[in-house]
């Protein structure tokens, strides 16, 4: 079986580290590890339409914010095909027909949809396209054929809700389908990087972010700001590590060589954790560390993005390529679908009858 890869971002804002941690660094590893046949990066400018109907600017503004961070992360338009969801017709027709395999209740159980409404005090006001994104989401992965899909936790009912309307679909129409696996990362303070606020998941939305885009003087201003732990006032106090976003991005972020670098007198991240949880290191002395990680991490980034700044037209072409070659997957998908589902009338005649 084909190996095939589908996951993509909603064009809301420039890219974060959150978003680099938990899905684009290992999209990038993926890609590049030759180990799958096709992979497809989708800018999910429809999604992103769901909750902001009534800002359509904001959506086509940032598809090429999120394009020049894709390429900036090393996203490669030769070995990844990177395109405009809402190009590819074919995925609203998807949508319609899973509607009809998916209960409301079910979608009403999806335990990131709930938190999202919360969080965006939709409350009784919630468009029905927001609610059913899950499965317009199952559309885009199942019309690709993907079987992995790289993304962070707070996809996983996403990818549930997608299985089980594949297997839905096959058990009534026939093997048609196929079944994705979630890709998660490996690293556990990857799963879901909390925002420079302590809250639990850095998101556009809560304008929490360090951005993949961000000036140096920017990303140690908020480095420096960082909420820790609110007990540890002194530097002689014990501090607590877990759940300390500080220490979850050194988590997510530090590597060996990093501590031989720029905090020489540490060997290692554990070395660090056990001076803090005893007292007697300051959290100033542990930003500025992060501070230098997170620098050194992000200026590759932010140059290769320059170097694509500076070639616009490029950007727009291969995302038009990758839009057309998405299309044509995506239409074969389609043609097996009404085939399956026997809506497929003037493929075949023998309906034509009495
Ligand atoms: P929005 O607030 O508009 O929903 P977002 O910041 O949540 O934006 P998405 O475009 O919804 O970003 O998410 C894109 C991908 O990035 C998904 O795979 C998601 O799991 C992952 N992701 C987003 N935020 C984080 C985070 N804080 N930690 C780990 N992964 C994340
Ligand atoms: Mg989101």
């Amino acid at each position: 079986m084909k190996q095939i890869i589908l996951t993509g971002d909603r064009p809301t804002g420039r890219l974060h580290v959150g978003h680099y941690v938990g899905s684009l660094k290992e999209r990038v590893e993926l890609q590049n590890s030759g180990r799958y046949d096709e992979i497809y990066i989708m800018i999910a400018d429809a999604q992103a339409l769901t909750d902001n109907a009534e800002h359509p600017e904001k959506v086509r503004q940032n598809i090429i914010q999120v394009a020049l961070d894709y390429l900036a992360c090393g996203l490669d338009p030769d070995k990844s095909t990177i395109f405009i969801q809402s190009m590819i017709p074919q995925l609203t027709e998807l949508t319609f027909y899973y509607m009809n395999l998916v209960t409301v209740s079910r979608v009403q159980r999806n335990p990131t949809v709930k938190a999202e409404i919360q969080m965006r005090n939709f409350e009784a006001s919630i468009p029905v396209g927001f609610f059913c994104y899950p499965i317009s989401q199952a559309a885009d992965i199942t019309a690709f054929r993907a079987t992995a899909v790289p993304v962070g936790e707070d996809q996983m009912p996403m990818l549930e809700q997608c299985r089980e309307i594949v297997h839905k679909f096959n058990s009534i129409y026939g093997e048609t389908l196929t079944e994705p696996e979630i890709v998660l990362p490996k690293n556990q303070a990857c799963l879901r990087l909390p925002g420079i606020d302590g809250k639990a998941k850095m998101s556009k939305s809560l304008g929490n972010c360090i951005y993949l885009s961000e000036e140096p003087a920017d990303i140690k201003k908020k480095v420096m700001s960082m909420f820790t732990d609110p007990n540890h006032l002194r530097v002689e106090d014990p501090g607590k590590v877990e759940g300390n976003p500080v220490f979850i991005y050194l988590d997510a972020f530090s590597r060996p060589e990093h501590f031989a670098e720029f905090l020489p007198e540490y060997s290692c991240l554990d070395e660090l954790k056990d001076h803090y949880r005893r007292g007697g290191l300051g959290d100033v002395k542990v930003k500025k560390f992060l501070n230098n990680v997170m620098q050194a991490e992000l200026e590759p980034i932010r140059n290769r993005r320059k170097m694509w700044e500076g070639r616009l037209s490029d950007v727009y072409d291969l995302l038009k390529a990758g839009s057309e070659a998405a299309e044509k997957t995506a239409a074969a998908t389609l043609r097996d679908v009404r085939h399956a589902m026997q809506i497929d009338y003037f493929d075949r005649d023998d309906w034509m009858k009495l």
